[in-house]
């Protein structure tokens, strides 16, 4: 089969035929339908330091997929062939404290499919059954290869209460931009979203109108807040860009006993003031990935009930395509890449 596979010690990324995956008793396989180039797709890309790092080559990439189940282990029984379906891309141990407890997405022998795990960016891919999310009819393929993504951005959404109060959001990426929808859908006030990037605050404002869009670099951060009628400060933040000076920012404009949440990850250890999260009695909780599978259970629920975020889509391209969507992917001003495998010859 075709698959997309980091082949070499340098960057780039390459399509290969590689032997179909065997299933074990306990997985299934699954005919790759789409696929969505994520930030650490990028990273093995451009084969930076914690790529070098972290992922054992050759290995087939990628991990945001929508595709339908052709095989079954033989220990599987409540899924079934042809079913739509899409899937946690973290396969936990079931050995440690985390895990025995249910809270696997604490579980510190966690693997990654398309990082440490052959990936999804392939005609097919072997996952485990327990990873399985099938897919509701409101749910085409397109949408069910962003879940990934968009499950990071219910998981940081939803870490505080949201109900009533105004949410800053620093990032606007697409797990950003899909936050800023999550957050208005989810309750908030007001959101405001930063960034210093014109093109992605444009398609902030398509992706969620609601939400007001702030140039930083142009734009008085107070200002904007004074024009939206606000007095003090931001209830909550969601941190999306990794950016020291984002985080800085948002700290500043917070409310005394705001609440943080953090997904952005900091391309290197930085110096912060750390009294400004003492003094204000901040709460700061850091995000990965999705909770299995409370954060799948609430993404499905919302999309199902009108949640729109198919906007954040700006390229859909063949796989066949694959060098080009990677260009557009790693320049960083695209909104989410998807890739069709129906034409990966
Ligand atoms: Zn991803």
């Amino acid at each position: 089969m075709k698959a997309l596979s980091k082949l070499k010690n340098e960057p780039g990324i390459w399509m290969v035929d590689v032997p179909m995956p065997e299933i074990g008793p306990d997985d299934v396989l699954v005919k790759v339908h789409k696929t969505g180039i994520c930030g650490t797709d990028v990273h093995i890309y451009k084969w930076d330091e914690w790529a070098q790092q972290t992922v054992p080559w050759p290995m087939v990439t990628g991990h945001e997929y929508a595709g339908e189940i052709v095989e079954l282990g033989q220990n599987v029984k409540d899924l079934k062939i042809g079913q739509r379906v899409s899937g946690e891309g973290h396969v936990v141990g079931h050995n440690s404290r985390a895990s025995r407890a249910g809270k696997y997405h604490l579980d510190p022998d966690t693997k990654g499919i398309g990082v440490n795990l052959p990936g999804a960016f392939a005609e097919y891919v072997k996952i485990p059954a327990f990873n399985i999310v099938s897919l509701p009819d409101a749910v085409d393929d397109e949408i069910g290869a962003i879940l990934d993504p968009l499950g990071n951005a219910v998981h940081t959404a939803l870490a505080f209460d949201l109900v009533g109060e105004d949410v800053i959001i620093t990032g606007a990426g697409p797990i950003g931009i899909m936050g800023a929808a999550v957050a208005k859908r989810a309750g908030a006030r007001h959101v405001v979203i930063t960034d210093l990037s014109d093109e992605r605050l444009a398609l902030a404002k398509q992706v969620a109108p609601e939400a007001r869009a702030v140039n930083v670099g142009t734009e008085n951060l107070r200002d904007a807040m004074k024009g939206l009628g606000m007095k003090e400060g931001f209830d909550v933040g969601l941190e999306m860009s990794g950016a020291p000076a984002a985080l800085d920012q948002m700290l500043d404009h917070l409310v005394m006993g705001g609440k943080v949440a953090l997904l952005g990850v900091p391309a290197r250890p930085f110096v912060f003031d750390l009294s400004k999260v003492v003094f204000r009695m901040v709460t700061l909780k850091g995000i990965y990935g999705r909770e299995m599978f409370e954060t799948w259970h609430k993404m499905l629920g919302m999309l199902e009930t009108g949640l729109d975020v198919r906007k954040v889509i700006t390229h859909r391209m063949a796989a066949k395509d694959y060098a080009e969507a990677f260009k557009i992917a790693a320049d960083g001003k695209s909104g989410k890449v998807v890739l069709d495998w129906g034409e990966a010859q």
